[in-house]
């Protein structure tokens, strides 16, 4: 029904092609859609007497300065900063785009007009999840509604999803990007699909009731809930026998969690589950899935689509870009958005494979794919553990560690200042859902061997809970998301987030 520029789904094509098409892609975009019409970026080019045309090979986006979070943010000289992102059509502008004058003689003013509606004007708004910053709303045209349906249609068809299987939807039902995709890429693979709203909307027992109604042959969701989820219908001895695939999203899947998973779906009398990830953001305006792959094996990592958005590895202090299968910070660029656009976003987010163009050895796919794990860099924090120094402590660590234990379920790291004084000593204190038969003297001394072998600390405490008690700590069915790590240090120990060290993200450093 659209007559602007087609969607396009590009063969399999060697690395040089898929750069040097992304490469052509990106001169078009940038000349035709957002240098225009975005204020940001159109003062950006003018500033830096940057001309789109000269954006000959991706090696050109180095000259573009990269945009991060902050930029966004609203600030009080500031408050509408977000809007400076959106492409907004000016008439004269338009006027000038090529083939614009020509269409209006062809097929009237009208037609032209609703058009350019469909393309340019934001219908749909998602916002961003911060925990402690204020959400920056991302928009969405029809236009993007379609790339979003589109882009989320292939997450299925990467996951191995066939339209005979009935889909659970467990993600919270928010202005966020993952209930949404799920959504719009369900209707276009056309699966039938159950948006339960998630834990806040229905409940936990809600969600059992589905269950066992649906009968799904997949379930979608954040890890933790969907944890918390199946291990609620293992207790109540709820069945789920046509269960094949579990899809997850919003946080990180260590390989721990992904066994666990798998281990409760065969209580569940489905012996048969692959577990799978994505990877999203709202800035990106979609997201990306593994292919299943044999649960002992390493994943292949995120498929992606080179034709929606291209993705650039960079070394997170330097900033300069990193060659092909080296690790760094992620920073992405979209090819085809409308509304809320942002260019080499920096999410932060550090990958430790890379990006890599072979054949994928679980589906056998040519698409350039993300390896490796994904952590985040602002979950690097502060800690006063002693009185002599701050000593950074990667949270991203210490969750694989508490992830891939077995005899442990759910859990919560909790700090605090020790006899609640802001002054005093923070303390790290590990509430524990245990699972299994193993003795607590024994786990409580296993959790304190791993973790002052991985990361050199110990925990001040290790408090065991049962199921429902750790539900209620992360407040699974009364929050958004499930509360992982919580930071009860009174103000005057606020933290401080910092980055991780970019030569190797996952050690843990002393800083004076
Ligand atoms: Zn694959």
């Amino acid at each position: 029904m659209n007559t602007t520029a087609p969607m396009t789904s590009w063969p399999p094509l060697p690395e040089a092609e898929v750069k040097r098409r992304q490469a052509a892609k990106l001169r078009r975009y940038l000349r035709d859609s957002v240098v225009p019409f975005s204020t940001h970026y159109r003062e950006m080019f003018q500033h830096l007497k940057l001309d789109p045309d000269s954006f000959r090979s991706l090696d050109d986006l180095r000259r573009l300065p990269f945009t991060s979070k902050a930029d966004l943010i609203p600030t009080p000289d500031q408050p509408q900063r977000a809007r400076d992102y959106i492409l907004i059509p000016e008439q004269a502008v338009l006027a000038r785009r090529p083939g614009t004058i020509l269409r209006a003689l062809l097929r009237g003013r009208a037609t032209v007009k609703r058009e350019l509606e469909d393309e340019f004007r934001p219908i749909l708004m998602t916002t961003t999840t911060g925990r402690s910053a204020e959400p920056v709303p991302f928009l969405f045209t029809a236009r993007d509604l379609r790339l979003l349906a589109e882009a989320g249609r292939r997450v299925f068809e990467t996951c191995g999803a066939t339209r005979e299987m009935r889909l659970l939807n467990m993600f919270p039902y928010a202005p966020h990007l993952a209930f949404w995709l799920t959504h719009y890429g369900g209707t276009e693979f056309g699966v039938y699909t159950l948006s339960s709203g998630g834990g806040k909307v229905m409940g936990t027992e809600g969600q059992l009731r589905f269950i066992a109604k649906l009968q799904p042959d997949v379930l979608i969701g954040m890890p933790t809930f969907l944890y918390h989820v199946l291990h609620l219908a293992t207790e109540e001895g709820v069945r789920c026998p046509k269960l094949r695939r579990i899809v997850l999203g919003g946080e990180k899947v260590p390989a721990g969690m992904r066994l666990k998973l798998v281990t409760l779906a065969r209580q569940l009398g489905a012996p048969e589950v692959d577990v799978v990830s994505t990877y999203g953001f709202t800035e990106a305006k979609m997201a990306w899935a593994e292919c299943p792959f044999p649960i002992h094996q390493p994943s292949s990592g995120y498929h992606l689509f080179p034709d929606l958005g291209l993705f650039e590895i960079v070394d997170p202090k330097s900033g300069e870009p990193v060659p092909t299968g080296h690790p760094g910070e992620l920073v992405f660029t979209p090819l085809d958005s409308r509304g809320s656009v942002v260019l080499r976003y920096r999410t932060g987010d550090l990958i430790d494979g890379g990006l890599v163009y072979e054949r994928c050895p679980h589906c056998g796919r040519v698409t350039p794919r993300l390896v490796g794990n994904i952590s985040r860099s602002t979950e690097v924090k502060t800690m006063h553990l002693d009185k002599i120094k701050g000593t950074l402590v990667d949270f991203n660590q210490l969750e694989h560690v508490l992830d891939d234990m077995p005899g442990i379920g759910a859990w919560q790291i909790e700090l605090r200042k020790q006899h609640d004084d802001p002054h005093d000593l923070d303390e790290l204190i590990l509430h524990i859902q245990k699972i299994g038969s193993d003795s607590d003297e024994k786990l409580v001394h296993e959790l304190d061997n791993r973790f002052a072998a991985q990361t050199e600390i110990h925990p001040n405490k290790i408090i065991f809970h049962n199921a429902e008690e750790m539900r209620r700590l992360q407040g699974v069915g009364t929050q958004l998301k499930e509360q992982k790590i919580v930071d009860h240090r009174p103000a005057a120990g606020a933290v401080e987030i910092t980055s991780s060290s970019p030569d190797n993200p996952h050690k843990m450093e002393s800083t004076q």
